[in-house]
């Protein structure tokens, strides 16, 4: 259902960074932010780069100081009842994200205060098919009545505090995007990477056989592939409750956790 506030009209692709413009992207970006330029080096290097190339992403970069409205371009201003720092003035953000959001958008708020991102959710935002507005707070944080209005769910890339939400947005856009089919050239690498069966990935190894005194364990040079899956599905399970037990566990005690 449209939000309320929300302008019910096509997704806008202003300002597109998508080089295969013309194709409709299975997802779209739009990325609200006061540091807009800190984002090119990641979005253009790498799998997310070809997947713009693609057409299977577009990544849409929005400065939220264009949407102010006074002389000095404002965008933030002192707590009421006091305290330290800036807060990013509710009616600019929103003017911000009216340039983009539609009834089909999602708009993401990255925040220290949301739930923690994992794969699970990475793969569920994958597949959703709709535009994704992710807004980026600064300072000391967004005027709580934009978040009321216009943020659907809020994701914390972990338990600590960032500059801003810059750099999480950036690693929601390329665990999200790499999921995508056909991002990825080898998408079997992907069904075997850390955590998408909730365990961690096996020990791997290239050459040299010999680095420091240290071999290449026998067994994955024996072209024995039958014996190497063994041996690997084993140490998932042995990595995995020793490095991270509390996935271990949820795998054990689905229900526990
Ligand atoms: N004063 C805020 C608080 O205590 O919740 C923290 C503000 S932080 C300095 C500025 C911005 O960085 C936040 O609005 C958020 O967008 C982003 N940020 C910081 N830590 C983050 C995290 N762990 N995950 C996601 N975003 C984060």
């Amino acid at each position: 259902m449209a939000h309320p506030l929300s302008s019910e009209k096509e997704p806008s692709s202003k300002s597109s960074n998508n080089p295969a413009a013309g194709s409709t992207p299975l997802l779209r970006f739009h990325f609200l932010s006061l540091f807009p330029e800190t984002f090119s080096p990641i979005l253009n290097s790498s799998v997310l780069k070809r997947a713009q190339e693609k057409g299977l992403v577009e990544f849409n970069l929005v400065q939220i100081r264009d949407f102010a409205t006074d002389k000095h371009h404002t965008v933030d201003d002192t707590p009421f009842g006091g305290g330290e720092g800036m807060v990013l003035r509710a009616d600019v953000l929103f003017a911000a994200w009216q340039s983009v959001a539609h009834e089909n958008s999602e708009t993401i708020l990255l925040s220290p205060q949301g739930e923690i991102f994992d794969q699970a959710q990475a793969k569920a935002l994958a597949v959703a098919k709709r535009d994704l507005i992710l807004v980026c707070g600064h300072y000391e944080g967004v005027d709580e009545r934009f978040i009321e209005l216009c943020v659907n769910r809020e994701i914390s890339v972990g338990d600590y505090v960032l500059t801003g939400g810059e750099l999480p947005a950036m690693v929601l856009a390329d665990a999200i995007t790499r999921l995508i089919p056909g991002a990825v050239g080898n998408e079997r690498s992907i069904a075997h990477d850390s955590l998408e069966n909730g365990l961690l990935k096996y020990p791997q190894y290239t050459r040299p056989r010999e680095f420091g005194g240290l071999s290449v364990p026998e067994i994955l040079l024996s072209g024995d592939h039958a014996a190497i899956s063994r041996y690997r599905e084993a140490q998932m399970n042995e990595r995995t409750q020793t490095k991270r037990p509390d996935l271990w566990k949820k795998i054990r005690e689905p229900d526990e956790v």
